[in-house]
């Protein structure tokens, strides 16, 4: 019954006696004093029927429904929750602004090095006497990179180099025009002709793990260190510029994009992080965000990747299996293991948190990524 037709019916009946005239009018009070409370009492007891029965609701008695939040559940929504405001994006994390009418930004990393950036993707070209070298083409503003060379140079491109496959920083290649030599790690050549994509040409060099490009007076040292962003991500080094470009590993004043970047080999990720933090350059470019890196900015990223590994490690460790868990779900190990590993992925958001939050932009948008890739990386790789 609802609380509404409670309360309806006892005002009636109240109603019913109120024009009597002949009773006495204190028996009358009384009567109409006790039709309230007896009316309260049921207001009462349904309002807890009903609340109780939400509880339940919410408790999960429905299959596959939400359940009550596991304990010491973090303030940071998890995957799939919505967030209603996203913590501000840092100072330390921002970047000079892109001039609107252009759409890009030039930024000169002198003797004939520039990279361009629409502030979320990175790219270069190296000018030389007769002509220019692009590395990358981000399909989102490639048809700005001929109108961006020819603000230094009116020399043809003459090559590509792509840093690898993925069609979000080579997708414009094509676009580009001409017939320049290109340039990629073996792996990126086997991976672009499965893709098969008409927009990323195949390159028509390779190399398995070094190469230098020498044009005009103009060097550039490529170099394969492994897998860790994807097969074939190579790193590419400027040495008159001292600038070092590895894109997708390290993120500049923010967090890595979702599950360290989309890492296929974790380890192999942390491992080049490590390597980029003890090489020698001057200027770091990503591939990705509003500015250029430091090396403080690869010593906070190699420092968070440390406090994500040892979060996660612990919580694998103090994490009691099946804890909460339904015992009519007892013969599903998928479920037992999901109620574990999310446990274990809350209490290293709560670990990171404190420290985290307001260091790295994207700390909220993406740290129960990283929780989670980190205890699958700890417990099978
Ligand atoms: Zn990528």
């Amino acid at each position: 019954m609802s609380k509404d037709r409670i309360r309806l019916s006892s005002t009636a009946a109240i109603s019913q006696r109120a024009p009597d005239h002949n009773t006495n009018s204190n028996m009358r009070n009384r009567q109409i004093a006790w039709l309230r409370f007896v009316g309260l009492i049921i207001v009462s007891i349904c309002a807890c029927v009903n609340a109780a029965y939400s509880q339940s609701n919410n408790s999960g008695t429905d299959q596959g429904e939400a359940g009550e939040p596991y304990p010491n559940m973090p303030s940071i929504a998890p995957i799939g929750v919505r967030i209603g405001k996203y913590l501000d994006v840092p100072a330390s994390a921002q970047g000079p602004a892109i001039d609107p009418a252009k759409g890009y930004r030039l930024q000169d990393m002198g003797r004939g090095l520039y990279m361009i950036t629409d502030n979320a993707y990175q790219s270069m070209f190296l000018a030389y006497d007769r002509g220019v070298v692009v590395i990358d083409a981000p399909p989102g503003y490639a048809a700005h990179i001929p109108q961006a060379i020819a603000e230094v140079s009116d020399k043809p491109i003459t090559h590509i180099i792509y840093s690898h496959s993925h069609i979000d920083h080579i997708g414009g290649a094509k676009a580009l025009g001409g017939h320049p030599v290109i340039i990629a790690q073996e792996e990126t050549l086997r991976l672009l002709k499965r893709a098969a994509d008409p927009n990323r040409l195949l390159p028509t060099v390779t190399f398995s793990d070094k190469y230098t490009l020498r044009v005009g007076n103009q060097v550039l040292e490529l170099s394969y260190h492994g897998n860790a962003h994807e097969p074939g991500n190579i790193f590419i080094y400027a040495p008159l510029q001292r600038v070092l470009m590895v894109v997708d590993v390290v993120f500049p004043g923010w967090m890595p994009w979702r599950r360290f970047a989309l890492a296929q080999d974790i380890p192999g990720y942390f491992a080049q992080v490590e390597e980029i933090r003890k090489m020698d350059w001057d200027t770091l470019v990503g591939g990705h965000v509003a500015r250029t890196g430091t090396h403080s900015d690869v010593d906070v990223q190699a420092e968070f990747n440390r406090d994500v590994r040892q979060a996660a490690t612990t919580a694998l460790a103090t994490t009691k299996p099946g804890v909460g868990l339904n015992p009519l779900d007892k013969a599903n190990p998928w479920a037992a293991f999901d109620n574990y590993i999310d446990r274990v992925a809350a209490q290293c958001v709560n670990t990171l948190t404190p420290k985290w939050s307001a260091k790295l932009a994207g700390f909220d948008v993406y740290v129960w990524d990283q929780c989670y890739a980190m205890e699958q990386s700890l417990r099978i790789e």
